[in-house]
């Protein structure tokens, strides 16, 4: 295994060596076993190392507090860091090549964070891999799993030449690599002739054709300096992966306003969520109903292993309680599930899809908005207007067997 790293390591001694070996072996496991994270924690007794796969995590190795100490101070040492800070949070970066994982080399790049707790320090590996970042990349909408009228919908929105677009969702929800894969379309769509600019903390993938940049919150170049700067360059579509504060927020509409498309990222949980924090963010609801082209919300469910999955069948009052969500309720007689194999770990889940809720910006929405209207009053307007919310779009995924009841239900929830 060829393993290369940004800092070239030498282990000074036979401790460190094996501590690195092993280091080494968990990052090739945890990329073979499609992990994004690796959490490597200190408890009263022992500590664990987990991996987060399909989003959950999974304890994979128990190890002495002293042996993950060590360890800890090997990793540390190889992305840079300082080995003996152990009481202030620190950040790195290792770029980890290795050609085990099929296809030839393949380079991964891992960012580490520390985190002081009482009983010793924690670290966090994301794993950032360089093939999802390609399938993003492509610019393929339908790659993520959008279809049919959410396609239409979405397509729509992001060749507005104009106003704000809202990418919302949890941490973890996917709305970064919708954002990659919109930006990537309107990059190719347009040929090189629209000006396009991110500011982002830390910039993940590159995209060709699209200036990126990394934007500091805590230090100088922060997202309202980095925007103000921006604007005397005249951007035609800008990403704003975060907005920390009301200044930044009332700049990035004001831009929305004079001409220029703007992209934000929220961390709300759904649509409705996402124009009540627009206002709390002090944007003005007149002029949020003036641009506002399109709100779009998501979050990743599991999908089924293909290798065990299977048939069963659906109890009265397991129908009852989605009947407001499906079309015809009594027409669905079974769901599915996966039994659990080698192939999935026995979790009876192998990868994941996205699922939408996308609400565009129409005429009545305008309307609507430019009123200042409550968030429980926002969620039955949207609901009304029958656009799939994201527990209706889970179910139906559900029952087209892509994932089980129980996913969509845990996924969905608001
Ligand atoms: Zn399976």
């Amino acid at each position: 295994m060829t393993n290369s790293m940004i800092h070239p390591f030498t282990p000074a001694d036979e401790e460190e060596k094996l501590a690195y070996e092993l280091w080494t072996r968990i990052a090739l496991d945890a990329i073979t076993e499609r992990s994004s994270d690796i959490h490597f924690e200190p408890f009263r007794f022992e500590s664990h190392i987990r991996y987060r796969v399909d989003g959950v995590l999974q304890v994979i190795s128990r190890q002495t507090n002293d042996s993950l100490q060590a360890l800890l101070r090997v990793i540390k040492k190889s992305a840079g860091m300082n080995p003996d800070g152990s009481d202030i949070p620190q950040t790195g970066k290792i770029l980890f090549s290795s050609d085990k994982t099929g296809g030839g080399e393949k380079t991964w790049d891992i960012r580490l964070s520390t985190f002081p707790t009482i009983f010793g320090e924690k670290l966090v590996c994301r794993v950032l891999d360089p093939g999802s970042g390609a399938s993003v990349l492509k610019g393929d909408l339908s790659l993520l799993g959008l279809e049919g009228r959410d396609l239409e919908l979405i397509t729509g929105i992001i060749n507005k030449p104009y106003g704000m677009v809202a990418f919302c969702g949890p941490t973890g929800s996917g709305k970064t690599s919708t954002v990659y894969a919109a930006l990537s379309l309107l990059a190719k769509q347009t040929e090189n002739r629209c000006h396009i600019v991110t500011l982002e903390e830390p910039v993940e993938f590159t995209i060709d054709g699209v200036v990126q940049s990394n934007v500091d919150s805590e230090g100088d170049f922060n997202y309202y300096r980095a925007l103000k700067a921006l604007m005397r360059q005249d951007p035609d579509i800008i990403f704003l992966a975060g907005v920390p504060d009301r200044d930044t927020a009332s700049m990035a509409l004001q831009a929305a306003l004079t001409g220029h498309l703007i992209m934000l990222q929220l961390n709300s949980s759904d649509t409705a969520y996402a124009i009540h924090s627009m206002f709390e963010m002090g944007m003005e609801p007149y002029l949020v109903s003036m641009c506002i082209e399109g709100i779009i919300s998501q979050r990743l469910f599991r999908k089924i292993c293909p290798d065990c999955k299977q048939k069963v069948s659906i109890s009265r009052e397991v129908i009852d309680r989605i009947r407001e969500d499906v079309e015809n309720p009594d027409s669905v007689t079974h769901v599915w599930r996966g039994a659990g194999c080698e192939k999935c770990r026995g979790t009876g889940y192998r990868g994941r899809m996205a699922v939408y809720e996308i609400l565009p910006g129409t005429v009545e929405i305008r309307e609507f908005i430019a009123k200042k209207p409550g968030l429980a009053e926002m969620r039955e307007k949207f609901k009304s207007l029958g656009y799939p919310t994201l527990r209706k779009a889970a179910i139906k995924k559900a029952l087209n067997g892509e994932t089980t009841l129980e996913e969509a239900i845990r996924c969905a929830c608001v």
